[in-house]
């Protein structure tokens, strides 16, 4: 390949990246990524990288996975792609769709594929409209979702998600999408005890279906664990009552697991973990281990049945793709015969949860919460007081992201919060080294604040 630094004056004249409010630091060059290997990446200067973030939340079963390539290849040459529309089916489509009816819980047994999380979701936001409007219920078609939440990028996607950044551009949310309270105890409990304040957060959803009416609305849509909004783990009391509130008003639950499936929490689905019965589930990332683009809305007997029996004009290309359904399958092979989302209950989570506590005591770190393999460092300059930096949202935890990266761990910053996902096959050792390293990036940021007179709390 070219030298490093032609292939970032390229990449800076004609790559246009994703969020490009990130781009402020590639104009300085961003890391050419070569290989990986388990939970190690490789860049063109040869640095090796522990990636903290599993790609994007995506690698659970690792990089450099023979198995996965042969799979795509052999499918490649069997039959690279063909339809799903028009009295056709494949055998990589219906083995996958089979075999996640086996994994997912409850009576979700049906799938519907789609080429991404944000493909699924916008699939999610016209059934569930379409679920109630062929019962007779045409005005049920308002979905609530949580401010600071991150459903996808597509115009429904980024409507569904509550990410106030992305709703000032482009006109969105797009009509009929209602957002609530997120239950981020440290940031927004105030004097409430972590249990009443989920209480709380999920009684605003009752609010406001009262507020609406529920005749208007069709569905309450969230993350088991809040995922790019900061890997916000809700306090225990939240999810019953949700739980509660959704079946007493007959709305029906979309549970987003495109981070927190496929073993990342400790179970196959995080809605196992915390005690949901979802009437639809959003899957991608995980479900090929990224080594393939797919996605899906994995759907109940009742929502399938409805759906099924009438005609739903939706669907994309690539639905089930034949390739990227051989992967997702051998994908799921590997994590089942290697028990990842067990080994994560059982071992790797526990074992990080007690690592990751140890930071707690460093004078930058307001809170350590872990779920499974998700983690979350709050950043803040005077724990005791759960206090804000004065400093503009987000300062410390780019400056922390830098210092991570800059020695050679990929964590992400979510304003002020620090958040890792390693591969599931992370090891004990490795679980080790990923908090030294984030201990001396925190000193180092702590440094750097100090020096520039930024730890200063918001008034
Ligand atoms: N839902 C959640 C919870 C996500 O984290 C993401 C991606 N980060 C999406 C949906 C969108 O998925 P994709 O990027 O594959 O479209």
């Amino acid at each position: 390949h070219l030298p490093t630094a032609e292939l970032q004056a390229l990449d800076a004249a004609h790559h246009m990246h994703p969020f490009t409010h990130a781009a402020g630091l590639a104009q300085k060059g961003a890391r050419v990524i070569l290989r990986g290997e388990g939970c190690w990446l490789t860049d063109s200067e040869g640095h090796r990288i522990l990636d903290g973030m599993a790609g994007l939340w995506c690698v659970n079963a690792g990089y450099g996975r023979e198995e996965l390539a042969q799979a795509a290849a052999a499918q490649m040459r069997e039959l690279p792609f063909y339809n799903t529309f028009f009295q056709t089916t494949h055998v990589p489509a219906i083995a996958l769709a089979a075999k996640l009816a086996e994994l997912a819980p409850g009576n979700l047994n049906h799938v519907f594929f789609a080429g991404s999380g944000s493909e699924a979701n916008d699939t999610n936001i016209r059934l569930v409209r379409q679920f109630w409007a062929a019962q007779g219920k045409p005005d049920k078609q308002v979905i609530i979702s949580r401010r600071n939440a991150y459903h996808g990028s597509t115009m429904g996607g980024a409507s569904l998600g509550g990410m106030a950044a992305m709703h000032a551009q482009g006109g969105l949310p797009i009509p009929g999408i209602v957002h609530v309270g997120q239950p981020h105890w440290w940031a927004e409990g105030g004097e409430m005890t972590p249990e009443a304040f989920g209480i709380a957060r999920a009684r605003e959803l009752e609010a406001a279906i009262a507020d609406l009416g529920e005749d208007r609305v069709a569905a309450f849509i969230a993350e088991p664990v809040q995922g790019a909004g900061g890997v916000i783990v809700p306090p225990a009391s939240y999810w019953p009552e949700v739980q509660r509130i959704c079946d007493a008003h007959d709305i029906l639950l979309i549970a987003d697991e495109v981070i927190t499936g496929f073993g990342r929490t400790g179970n196959w689905f995080g809605s196992q973990t915390m005690g949901l019965r979802p009437d639809i589930m959003t899957i991608a990332k995980g479900l090929s281990s990224g080594y393939q683009p797919i996605g899906g809305s994995i759907l109940s007997d009742r929502v399938a049945e409805v759906i099924g029996g009438i005609e739903f004009n939706h669907g994309y290309t690539y639905s089930g793709h034949p390739v990227a359904a051989a992967v997702a399958l051998a994908n799921l092979r590997i994590l089942e015969d290697e028990d990842l989302p067990g080994r994560v209950g059982r071992i790797t989570g526990p074992y990080l949860a007690r690592a990751w506590a140890g930071l707690a005591d460093h004078p930058l770190v307001g809170a350590a919460e872990t779920c499974g393999l998700m983690g979350a460092l709050q950043l803040t300059p005077d724990k005791a007081a759960r206090a804000r930096f004065a400093a503009p949202e987000g300062t410390a935890g780019l400056r922390a992201r830098e210092r991570c990266f800059a020695n050679d761990l990929v964590m992400r910053h979510v304003g002020d919060r620090m958040i890792i996902a390693p591969p599931l096959v992370i090891s004990e050792d490795e679980v080790d080294m990923l908090v030294a390293r984030a201990r001396t990036a925190l000193d180092e940021t702590l440094a750097g604040l100090r020096a520039d007179g930024l730890m200063v709390a918001a008034v």
